[in-house]
């Protein structure tokens, strides 16, 4: 690994969609499309300004924010992996079982199996921003302003602040530990979310690295991001994960709130410029387990891209349920079942005519 002076970032020159909410839920005080075409400079001040002083403040402003790493992954990628979860998304899909990715602040959660009811938490917080209810922990988030000191005053982690903040070589330590697991494996590390490129600055710093140090990278996109972003920080990557939900332009608006166009032709433009892709379906009784659109889907794989090397349909999980919980979101398909069997089988036969690389994993019933 070269000195720091070595991986000056290329900073992009557009700044996509600033996030529409923050971490409390909030609107944006940006009108919708208002960020489009900001300098990063100022976009990167308006995330921090939307925060009330805490010490997240100092850290937006030269690292990453991550909500997870996860050792030994072998689903985002080929080989063992690390994911870096990072924070923040732009779509708002309401399948999404990573809801602690979507807003690209720290969030705080309780956790009430692991609440002995100490209420230090309760003494430590200046803002009153806690209390304790016969129905469990109720966090004001108008008043939180993220300290963190009742997570720090909790005797058993009943309340976590989810977010952390790394430099790039920070995690570049980090992900080397693992490396020897990669080489023997033909894994790597894979930045994950949320959406990683709501983080790109740290990318353009941090991807390189990660290549110098010999590391294969994959990128798991949902491709809604200015080209010119993605341009950047593909020279560094070697596989992206991208996710295709919807073609009909407005059954994807209205699922994960923006329309698809941008993502189709940045798949297009990858193809062109030889990137090799994994395409991942996440198959949604009642949004995209529809067998007209998986066809689609596929038609479009088969006759405009041509790098991809894999189609995964990824079955419908309700893992994230108990987290939108924990965050006070609500969470839209309380009541959606797993899919039969049978059904995801009967939906695979068909993409795999279309794409013979197609498979198709998940929980079922
Ligand atoms: S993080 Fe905890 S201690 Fe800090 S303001 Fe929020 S609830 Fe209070
Ligand atoms: S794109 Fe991914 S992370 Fe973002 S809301 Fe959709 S499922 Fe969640």
């Amino acid at each position: 690994m070269g000195d720091g002076g070595s991986f000056a970032p290329p900073i992009p020159q557009e700044f996509p969609p600033l996030p529409l909410r923050d971490s409390r839920g909030r609107e944006s005080q940006l009108e919708q499309g208002e960020g489009q075409g900001v300098g990063v400079r100022e976009a990167t001040a308006h995330f921090r300004n939307l925060l009330r002083p805490c010490r997240w403040k100092e850290n937006l402003e030269r690292t990453a924010l991550t909500f997870n790493l996860q050792h030994f992954s072998t689903e985002d990628g080929p080989g063992i992996r690390t994911t870096v979860f990072l924070k923040g998304c732009l779509l708002k899909c309401a399948w999404c079982h990573n809801p602690e990715g979507l807003s690209a602040y720290p969030d705080l959660v309780w956790h009430d199996v692991r609440c002995v009811g100490a209420r230090e938490c309760l003494r430590a917080c200046a803002q009153g921003a806690l209390s304790l209810t016969a129905q469990g922990m109720r966090i004001d988030r108008d008043r939180c302003d993220l300290c963190g000191a009742c997570a720090e005053a909790c005797p058993s982690g009943a309340l976590e602040i989810i977010g952390r903040g790394w430099t790039a070589r920070e995690l570049l330590g980090e992900l080397i530990k693992d490396q020897v697991f990669y080489e023997t494996s033909g894994g790597g590390i894979t930045f994950s979310g949320g959406e990683p490129m709501m983080q790109a600055v740290f990318l353009a710093e941090a991807l390189p690295m990660c290549k110098e140090v010999g590391l294969h990278v994959a990128l798991d996109t949902c491709g809604a991001v200015p080209w010119e972003w993605l341009e950047r920080v593909l020279l560094s990557v070697d596989l992206v994960l991208l996710d295709l939900k919807l073609i009909d332009p407005i059954q994807h608006e209205t699922a994960t709130g923006l329309p698809n166009d941008g993502i189709l032709e940045n798949a297009r433009r990858m193809a062109r410029l030889g990137t090799a892709m994994w395409i991942r379906t996440p198959v949604i009784p009642g949004y995209t387990a529809d067998p007209a659109n998986l066809r689609q889907i596929g038609a479009f794989i088969a006759e405009e891209l041509p790098t991809v090397d894999r189609w995964d349909l990824l079955a419908y999980t309700n893992l994230g349920k108990p987290k939108y919980h924990r965050l006070d979101r609500p969470y839209l398909l309380e009541e959606v079942p797993l899919m039969p069997r049978e059904e995801m089988e009967g939906l695979w036969r068909e993409a795999v005519k279309l794409v013979p690389v197609a498979k198709w994993s998940g929980a079922t019933r």
